[in-house]
């Protein structure tokens, strides 16, 4: 993508009131530093491995979202300066996470990811769990993990109407559970890559993790 096509989609999503999440995983710093070149900073890594090597490498204004799977024995080389992780898939993770920032004297913003696809090989709760893990007294007692939304990845399949059948369940989700957040911090609804993002905005998302359409084929 070149810096006139960047436009387009920036203009595209700011009309629909959706945030990039530029995913960068595997390309070098330096395709990173000609998307900043165009005005953007936000950037999505599914590895904390990779997370820790290029952020020293770049400027401090830089945002990271951590977008893959986090195995537990990984939780402890997790820095300060993750605005967002994105795919907390099980308790285990979460309760993880809360004694890891307490550790550290941080709040860490996160997303509970769903599982929406009928692939095995996609994580997430179900909905049940959802309500279940969001009205524990583990979860209203933690003070150092605070669940911003929903993030989910629809099956990889052409069948546009399974696609849409699944966003707009993760969709169902979010609604369901946003209404029991009187804070109103419970307000990213993670959906959509650079194959389906489209289908995804029309279906509520309002954050989209687009990668080998701004950097090309990985
Ligand atoms: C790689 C990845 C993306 C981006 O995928 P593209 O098809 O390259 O846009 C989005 N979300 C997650 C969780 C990913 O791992």
């Amino acid at each position: 993508m070149n810096a006139k096509e960047f436009n387009v989609l920036k203009r595209e999503l700011s009309e629909n009131n959706v945030q990039l999440i530029a995913v960068s995983k595997t390309k070098p710093i330096d395709r990173m530093r000609k998307v900043e070149s165009w005005g953007h900073s936000i950037f999505g890594e599914n590895r904390i491995e990779e997370i820790n090597r290029k952020a020293p490498l770049l400027p401090e204004f830089y945002q990271w979202h951590l977008i893959g799977p986090l195995q537990s024995r990984k939780i402890k080389t997790l820095q300060t300066n993750i605005t967002l992780i994105q795919a907390v898939d099980r308790e285990k993770i979460l309760w993880g996470l809360e004694r890891h920032f307490q550790e550290l004297n941080h709040v860490q913003d996160i997303l509970l990811q769903v599982h929406i696809a009928e692939e095995e090989s996609k994580h997430g709760f179900n909905l049940e769990q959802v309500e279940k893990i969001m009205s524990s007294n583990e979860f209203l007692q933690m003070k150092h993990v605070r669940v911003r939304g929903l993030m989910g990845m629809a099956t990889f399949t052409p069948d546009k109407e399974q696609i849409k059948a699944e966003f707009l369940s993760l969709r169902h989700i979010y609604e369901h559970m946003k209404t029991t957040d009187e804070l109103d911090q419970f307000n990213i609804l993670s959906m959509g890559m650079s194959g389906d993002y489209k289908l995804a905005i029309d279906c509520g998302s309002n954050m989209v993790r687009i990668g080998s359409k701004i950097f090309g084929p990985r």
